[in-house]
């Protein structure tokens, strides 16, 4: 199939910037919600909470260099700089940027924590930790070889990542409408074979070592932890 993806890309970009930003700004946030918008919340936040456990029993986290791919309202990087570590959050809405800046700014973690606006595909440099959290949804399947493998060349030890798995089961409820409901149909939804994730992390020299499924009746996500095998 060809890709589209500087069309959806651009759909992405201007949702995460509308109607998105204010949808999930919400969701990431701790104010009134509806019951569908808690059950997403309450999903997303035992992915982050899941993912802080991992690095805080991996190698030392202060210090650790971290980059937050696709980063939001940085409702990852937040805990990650307070536990330590020196993070750099970027992401394509500027909208979701400003807000992470907003809420960074009323904590003080000086330089461990920055925020920028950029495309994925934009970021460069090289960091100990990449982590990218619910953002390959945003990415056909044929694009995300490419999106993974330029994740993988940033990191130096470990990548993590986390997807909504193609499941059978899943394929129905997405059809149904079951999942994903509401203004956030506005965005295609894509969902990836857990094996083919799989597979294109080895292919770029990471093994994946830890994985953990988070779901809940709106929200699910397969989390996986990659490293470098060492020699
Ligand atoms: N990772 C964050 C978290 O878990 O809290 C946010 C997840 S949110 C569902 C998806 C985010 O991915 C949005 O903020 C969106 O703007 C961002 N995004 C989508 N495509 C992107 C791209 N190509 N480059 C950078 N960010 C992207």
């Amino acid at each position: 199939a060809t890709s589209n993806k500087g069309n959806d890309k651009a759909i992405v970009k201007d949702y995460f910037n509308t109607t998105g930003f204010d949808r999930w700004r919400r969701i990431y946030g701790d104010g009134d919600v509806n019951k569908v918008q808690r059950d997403i919340r309450e999903g997303h936040q035992r992915t982050v909470d899941t993912v802080v456990y991992w690095l805080k029993q991996g190698s030392k986290l202060a210090g650790q260099t971290i980059c937050d791919a696709g980063c939001g309202v940085g409702s990852l990087s937040v805990p990650l700089a307070e536990l330590g570590a020196i993070v750099s959050g970027s992401d394509i809405s500027e909208a979701m940027i400003g807000e992470a800046k907003e809420r960074a700014a009323k904590l003080n973690l000086g330089d461990r924590l920055s925020f920028e606006v950029k495309d994925l595909e934009a970021i460069e440099g090289s960091y100990d930790t990449v982590i990218c959290l619910d953002v390959l949804i945003h990415y056909p399947d044929q694009d995300i070889e490419k999106m993974i493998g330029h994740l993988a060349s940033l990191a130096q030890s470990k990548l993590i990542l986390s997807f909504a798995p193609k499941s059978p089961v899943y394929v129905l409820l997405k059809k149904i409408g079951e999942l994903f409901p509401g203004p956030s149909k506005t965005t295609r939804a894509y969902l990836h074979p857990v094996r083919d994730v799989v597979r294109i992390l080895r292919a770029n020299g990471f093994e994946v070592n830890r994985r953990e499924f988070i779901g809940s009746q709106f929200y699910f996500s397969q989390i996986l932890e990659a490293v470098r095998p060492q020699e």
